[in-house]
């Protein structure tokens, strides 16, 4: 193997990695929106803190018990009031494994999917077995159900499985502030969709008009930086046209290989990290989570969105 290879390899590594955002061992760097809603950055997906009349609500907990911790001391600089609930936005690894270092008896949202997930990874054995008391205690089973927690009124919407299966998108709307989960994973180039989750980009398409449509211009993704309306539409955009291509070359008859050389998805061998990424090590995401949930050295933990929607298109209705 060559210097220039090796380099490479190991800064596709440094992507996958990069999906967690900013060196490990940084400390979280927290944000304000509003004078009660905060967003904090690192440790893997971005997790929001909402301070209510007597206790806090917290989206997404983080990768590992050590980010959990943090992240609970980092609410603590924020407000002396305690957490009395957290929502999950989807299963990933890096987005609930925190929660091992929360309290037990929490109030824990998800949507009944997410939980489904993770209960599986449960019995088969995956890694995730710390997590066995902190699952979700309610799950959203509609498209839109409205809560009010501490005072806060929160709208929680499924509208289709888009990343996962169990996706939960919160939208505030007396702030008008949305946290997209990993719909909106804003520091990739496209849509992350688990196919081993049951994903899809025809329902990531449904979820991402349906946040667009919401009356808000603050959209908090699940990794990348906080984001406009305009930002959140130029995604949709580029993902609508290039299904559109891909739909097109099928027709033509293209196989899948020359349709990611067409659209200019990375080839396998670039996305190919060492593991780690956005499932996160122990989660759901890992091994028993199902084929390309455990990574390890066997490549991306994400297959490239032209082979997603390939497989759709191509094997509908499994
Ligand atoms: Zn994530």
């Amino acid at each position: 193997m060559n210097k220039t290879l090796i380099l490479f390899i190991g800064m596709a590594a440094a992507a996958s990695f990069g999906l967690a955002q900013g060196p490990a061992n940084q400390p979280f760097q927290t944000h304000q929106l509003t004078a009660n809603v905060y967003w904090v950055e690192g440790g893997g997906g971005n997790s929001g803190v909402i301070v209510g009349d007597k206790g806090v609500i917290v989206i997404d907990a983080k990768t590992s018990a050590a980010g959990g911790k943090e992240l609970i001391q980092d609410v603590a600089k924020i407000t002396p009031k305690p957490i009395v609930a957290v929502i999950e936005t989807h299963s990933d690894g890096d987005h609930v494994n925190g929660l091992a270092s929360f309290p037990t008896g929490l109030r824990i949202i998800a949507h009944e999917n997410d939980k489904k997930e993770q209960e599986l990874a449960l019995a088969s054995g995956g890694n995730n077995a710390f997590l066995a008391d902190h699952l979700p205690t309610e799950v959203v089973t509609k498209a839109k159900e409205d809560v009010t927690i501490e005072g806060v009124k929160l709208q929680l919407m499924h509208w289709a499985p888009a990343h996962t299966s169990g996706d939960l998108v919160i939208y505030l709307p007396k702030e008008k502030i949305v946290f997209g989960g990993d719909i909106l994973a804003l520091n990739q180039p496209t849509a992350l969709i688990h196919l081993e989750k049951h994903g899809s980009s025809a329902g990531w398409i449904t979820s991402m008009k349906g946040m667009i449509a919401l009356d808000s211009n603050v959209y908090v993704p699940g990794h990348g930086d906080v984001a406009t309306k305009a930002v959140v539409e130029a995604k949709l955009e580029k993902a609508v046209n290039e299904r559109a291509q891909i739909a097109e070359l099928i027709k033509q008859g293209k196989t899948l290989q020359q349709i990611e050389v067409a659209v200019g998805d990375p080839p396998p061998a670039a996305a190919a990290g060492p593991g780690g990424g956005m499932g996160g090590p122990g989660g759901p995401g890992g091994p028993g989570g199902g084929p390309g949930g455990g990574q390890g050295a066997r490549g991306p933990m994400f297959a490239p969105f032209s082979e997603v929607v390939y497989k759709e298109l191509t094997q509908p209705a499994q």
